[in-house]
């Protein structure tokens, strides 16, 4: 019986041999990486690792059977094993990781030695691209970990870069104006120095603690130093002010990308019932934001938009509830002229943790890693959790919020925007071009040609003028195009695209509601592919 039932195995793997399907994965997951995911606080980097390699697990087979299927190739079963199996090594690691200390004379004439990381996960597409982060607590392991996130986003999306990230250890609001831009000149000639950037390699943005403000220094003091030969120059970093060859619609991108990230899953009723929301659609959703930067910020404007309702904010100093709704724009401005959320008219002052608890149909966390973990996951009371930060949720805390039918629209896709319009920024400048400049009026005059024809084609028919009328959105689309039409249809495109992807691998591995396996699955299979038809090394 033993025997039979052996070779009955021995001729299955024969028949899988002759059509070149592998017999099973054999992806191995580290031991110290199978422990995560139980942590209630794991280590960020081994986190993010964790994601890889649930997700390299399941495909591999896949991976092998389709190099083997490929046209014209003649590698054999072990050979394409081996390929998979050194990109996915390649994954595990960072190619490259800086790490710089430098002075600088702070106003009151004390040296103060500044501690920052450049770290460049994947090149297998070129440049590779990844803000730049200024907080307190900012070290290595975080630094590598958004890294790899950026390599993953930017396939997710299909944005052909590699991953990359910087972070400089300081409390930005500890520094005079003088004083950060000393700093951050200083920090960008570093990096020139030692090659982790420039146009063609690694193009920084912003991220948390910089802005559009810290980009237009560096992208000055690259092309003022290291690159006064290169006409490219500018495209060094991207989120730059406009007029130093930024585009429209970047400050807002990732919050925009938010909003249309949550729009395909929250309009389709496969996955409102699925969460058991009462019907799919924006209006009268309500939502809990943390985080009212630059990210939680544009998210909240576009789903009250939408018709959502923003109940409550979150911020390192406490946060702030109303039921009745809160207007973004009014609380951005009040931020502004008080210097925190709190104390907002009509809202009530509450502890943030509190905050986080209470009933919503959507939680954004928008700020930091590692804040819906095993110790609190439970305590969840929404149906979608929509990431905009990096990393908010740990594998313990994913798998908890699946068992609860909660929907988790992941950081890798979800916050893709900003990089998205990055890319475009980055095109633009090697243009020296804006979008729509030598097409915008083509378009115009071709549009009230075809209006034109329509008009003496009925005439024609009928025999008499039979009235036109361009609706006003035409109207408006054709008299008041701009580069920021451009970049927002463009990335609604990018994001409903990349949506419909992992829509599509969720469906073929049967994840259920686990977006975040879907979308690396989508992810490392881009860059697997890219890796392989490039050849991995010499
Ligand atoms: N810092 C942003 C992110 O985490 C933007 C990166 C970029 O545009 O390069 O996605």
């Amino acid at each position: 019986m033993t025997s039979l039932f052996s070779s009955q195995v021995r001729s299955l793997v024969q028949i899988l041999k002759m059509f070149n399907v592998p017999s099973r994965s054999q992806h191995v997951i580290p031991d110290h990486i199978k422990e995560i995911a139980d942590e209630v606080s794991p280590k960020f980097f081994e986190m993010v690792s964790y994601f890889f390699h649930s997700a390299a697990a399941k495909i591999e087979e896949n991976l092998i059977h389709s190099m083997l299927a490929q046209k014209g190739s003649k590698l054999t079963e072990k050979q394409a094993k081996a390929r998979v199996t050194g990109i996915f090594a390649l994954l595990q690691k960072c190619l490259y990781v800086g790490e710089f200390n430098f002075p600088i004379r702070r106003d009151d004439g004390r040296y103060e030695v500044i501690e920052g990381y450049r770290a460049q996960h994947s090149m297998h597409r070129l440049p590779a691209k990844g803000g730049i982060r200024y907080a307190s607590d900012v070290d290595r392991d975080e630094v590598t970990a958004l890294a790899c996130l950026m390599t993953y986003k930017c396939s997710c999306v299909q944005v052909p870069f590699g991953g990359a990230k910087a972070g400089l250890k300081i409390d930005p609001t500890q520094y005079s104006l003088g004083e950060l831009e000393r700093i951050t000149r200083r920090f960008a000639l570093e990096m020139a120095k030692k090659g982790f950037i420039g146009p063609g390699i690694d193009v920084p943005a912003p991220d948390m603690g910089t802005s559009e403000r810290e980009m237009s220094w560096i992208a000055d003091t690259y092309s003022k130093t290291i690159g006064y030969k290169d006409i490219n120059a500018h495209a060094v970093v991207t989120g730059k002010p406009i007029n130093q060859g930024g585009i429209n619609g970047r400050a807002q991108a990732t919050g925009r990308g938010l909003f249309h990230g949550v729009d395909v899953f929250i309009k389709n009723s496969y996955w409102t019932d699925k969460v058991g929301l009462a019907e799919p659609g924006w209006k009268g959703k309500t939502f809990i934001v943390q985080g009212f930067g630059n990210v939680g910020f544009h998210a909240a404007r576009y789903f009250v938009r939408a018709g959502a309702k923003c109940i409550g904010v979150i911020e390192v100093d406490g946060g702030i509830e109303n039921p009745e709704g809160i207007d973004p724009m009014a609380l951005f401005e009040h931020r502004k002229a008080t210097g925190s959320i709190k104390g907002f008219e009509g809202s009530t002052d509450m502890e943030g943790d509190e905050l986080f608890y209470k009933e919503c149909d959507i939680l954004v966390p928008a700020a930091k890693q590692l804040v819906i973990t095993k110790s609190n996951a439970e305590k969840l009371n929404c149906k979608i959790v929509a990431e905009g930060a990096n990393g908010p949720t740990t594998p313990a805390a994913d798998t908890i919020l699946q068992n609860r039918n909660i929907l988790v629209v992941p950081d890798l896709f979800n916050n893709a925007g900003g990089v998205t319009v990055s890319f475009f920024e980055w095109l633009k400048d090697l243009n020296h071009v804006s979008f729509g400049r030598l097409t915008f009026k083509y378009e115009e005059d071709t549009s009230k040609l075809i209006l034109q024809s329509v008009a003496e084609s009925l005439k024609q028919h009928f025999g008499e003028d039979v009235p036109i009328h361009k609706s006003d959105e035409l109207d408006a689309k054709l008299q008041c195009a701009s580069e920021k039409d451009i970049v927002n249809s463009g990335l609604q495109f990018t994001m409903e695209r990349a949506a419909m992807n992992i829509q599509e691998v969720a469906k073929k591995y049967e994840l259920g509601l686990d977006l975040r396996s879907a979308a690396y699955i989508s992810s490392v299979t881009k860059i697997v592919e890219t890796y392989n038809d490039a050849g991995l090394a010499f």
